[in-house]
């Protein structure tokens, strides 16, 4: 007797996969019909990523996208966005109000010349 039969008693049994049916991937609101993954940036609309634990996957072109390192940079390209366009902001606030005070002053002394 080969080691194998010794292993495999009766019939075989196999685990219950959860269902991964298409109508899990939509739900109708109305008359319109919200998508529950993200579609495919190369495919185009009505393919959608599969989604895993930590990534995105298209089944038809093999297209990836990384869930936590996206949303991280996403997040911190905004911040750095925001913070520089405060810095611009404020930067330019300040040239505006040398500008002012440079006027003033120039006024005052042509007031004094006159
Ligand atoms: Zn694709």
């Amino acid at each position: 007797m080969p080691k194998r039969q010794k292993e495999r008693k009766g019939k075989k049994v196999r685990k219950k996969h959860p269902k991964h049916l298409k109508s899990t991937l939509y739900e109708a609101k109305g008359y319109t019909v919200e998508r529950k993954r993200r579609s495919c940036p190369k495919c185009g609309a009505g393919i959608l990523l599969a989604e895993h634990k930590n990534r995105l996957n298209c089944g038809k072109c093999g297209y990836t996208e990384f869930k936590n390192k996206t949303e991280e940079k996403t997040a911190e390209t905004k911040e750095k966005k925001e913070k520089a366009d405060e810095k611009k902001a404020t930067e330019a606030k300040e040239e505006k109000a040398t500008e002012e005070k440079h006027q003033e002053t120039k006024e005052e002394k042509t007031g004094e010349v006159k």
